[in-house]
């Protein structure tokens, strides 16, 4: 009963309530491999607080982890690692590309370098910069949980089989 003395009732749907959860709980597992890597550290440090997001969790392990958070040049030897590892994470999760060369290779259109890890993997946010200031993460992160509320993301939409990815 409310405080008015109405009666009602609240309902939603299952869907809704474990996104809601979920997007309040995304585990990053950070895949630094360069200079991005280094701003990606100062993104996760106290002062950007990314517990407001529950997003402070980090782990060094993808059966741990539901947000990879690939940051910096990808080049064809580490492409297959990143991509195993990748493969090792629970669905549904999630792929944030941090920095201009994650996301087409930036400066480094050369063969030995991924123009984008989107060649090899699906991704559901791309963070620009070179390097993305924290204040971009923290955005990019905060579009990513509106993504998975919605249902949104590459692998929720797979789940679902509205892609094949
Ligand atoms: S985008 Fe810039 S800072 Fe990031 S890995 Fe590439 S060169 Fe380094």
């Amino acid at each position: 009963m409310a405080k008015d003395g109405s009666t009602g009732y609240l309902t939603t749907r299952v869907d809704a309530v474990v996104n809601y959860f979920r997007k309040n709980s995304v585990w990053p597992l950070p895949f630094g491999t360069s200079c991005c890597g280094i701003e990606m550290m100062a993104t996760l440090c106290s002062d950007y607080d990314m517990s407001r997001f529950g997003a402070e969790v980090v782990r060094f392990s993808p059966r741990q982890s539901d947000l990879l958070i690939v940051a910096g040049i990808v080049n064809s030897k580490m492409a297959p690692v990143m991509r195993n590892v990748y493969d090792q994470m629970a669905d549904p999760k999630f792929v944030m590309s941090f920095g201009a060369c994650a996301s087409s290779g930036g400066i480094f259109n050369v063969y030995s370098v991924a123009q984008g890890i989107d060649t090899i993997l699906p991704v559901d946010i791309y963070v620009p910069g070179c390097p993305p200031a924290p204040e971009g993460v923290i955005n990019g992160l905060m579009r990513l949980q509106e993504m998975i509320q919605r249902g949104e993301t590459q692998s929720q939409r797979r789940e679902r089989g509205t892609i094949t990815i």
